[in-house]
């Protein structure tokens, strides 16, 4: 049950209304984010919800039966949109392009992508200056100084920053720097980030765990919302299958589930999720046809040379087309 409370309640009126939901044996949990204040009570006993719903204070109730509450379709009529300012919007109703190299390496990539990415239309660039690596021995990224020089060049193009965070001691350093925080795959369970993620007044993108359920993704995002945060995206990146001939297998399936359950906006990351420069494209147009609300891949000006996951990268040329790809895709889904 998610009860939304009205911006003025009174205080007599919240505990009032508390008590009376303890009374059917349910627990109310506050959670407060940017867009509003609501009550989530946990219970099992069915009750008719008209008894609660006419009380002081209270500007809607809804029965939610999924366990994940907030992040659940079930009680939004409309689906949420992430503002990231400047008219640059993800969710319903366009189709969000973000691109960008696996890792950011220096002053001239970080031009040159811009350059790229900005003569094609497309105002988010991903990036990472935090990585996850297999390997101790491999590059990990240009760290907080990168990010800066990355913002510097970003924000006199008008560009957002879309880049990963691993820990909750990066958030802080990393705050004035990012619109989107992504949570990678190998962190989608770290509960401790989530919740201060949920803290922060910042978009997060949470990325599909390496093996996570659909389910899981969403209690993952039930932390960010329940901690403070609505502004979440989710991204399906390919699970780990028995396959072998591919990097990750893209769960297209993902797509029209997630959309069903949460409210939320999703987006496919077809670089990760097939890990094969030549089928990036393929899957990308399948993730708009399947229901995504925007797609995210690699593009680096000489892939063969990137610091990281150059064999997934696409180059300006390829970038250029599937881009034009995207929106053709887009248009003629909507065209149905
Ligand atoms: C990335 O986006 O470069 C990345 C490491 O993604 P994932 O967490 O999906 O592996
Ligand atoms: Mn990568």
């Amino acid at each position: 049950m998610i009860i939304q409370l009205k911006n003025n309640i009174e205080p007599a009126q919240k505990e009032a209304i508390i008590k009376k939901v303890n009374s059917f044996k349910y627990e109310a949990n506050e959670v407060k984010t940017q867009k509003g204040t609501y009550l989530i009570g946990i219970g099992s006993k069915e009750f008719d919800i008209r008894q609660i719903g006419n009380l002081a204070g209270i500007a809607d109730i809804h029965i939610v039966s999924d366990s994940y509450k907030l992040v659940s379709r079930k009680w939004k009529v409309k689906q949420s949109v992430v503002d990231l300012g400047d008219g640059i919007t993800i969710g319903e109703g366009s189709l969000a392009i973000m691109a960008g190299p696996c890792s950011i390496e220096g002053e001239e990539q970080i031009v040159e992508t811009i350059a790229h990415l900005k003569a094609n239309g497309i105002k988010i660039m991903r990036g990472g200056v935090f990585k996850p690596r297999s390997s101790p021995y491999a590059f990990r990224g240009m760290g907080i100084e990168g990010l800066q020089l990355w913002y510097k060049h970003a924000k006199e193009a008008g560009m957002k920053i879309v880049t990963e965070v691993m820990q909750v001691s990066q958030i802080e350093p990393m705050l004035d720097y990012v619109d989107v925080f992504q949570v990678g795959a190998r962190n989608t369970q770290n509960f401790n980030l989530l919740d201060a993620l949920g803290q922060v007044d910042k978009a997060v993108m949470i990325k599909r765990g390496i093996s996570g359920t659909i389910d899981e993704l969403l209690y993952s995002a039930e932390y960010v919302f329940s901690g403070g945060n609505e502004k979440l995206i989710l991204c399906e990146r390919g699970i780990r299958t028995y396959e072998t001939a591919s990097r990750n297998t893209l769960d297209l399936n993902a797509i029209p589930i997630l959309k069903e359950k949460t409210h939320l906006p999703v987006v496919s990351d077809p670089s990760h999720g097939i890990g094969i420069r030549r089928h990036v494209e393929p899957l990308a147009l399948a993730s708009v046809m399947a229901g995504a609300d925007g797609v995210i891949y690699e593009t680096h000006s000489n892939p063969y040379k990137a610091f990281s996951d150059g064999q997934q990268t696409l180059d300006f040329r390829e970038s250029e087309q599937l881009i034009r790809k995207l929106r053709a895709t887009y248009d003629l889904l909507c065209s149905f």
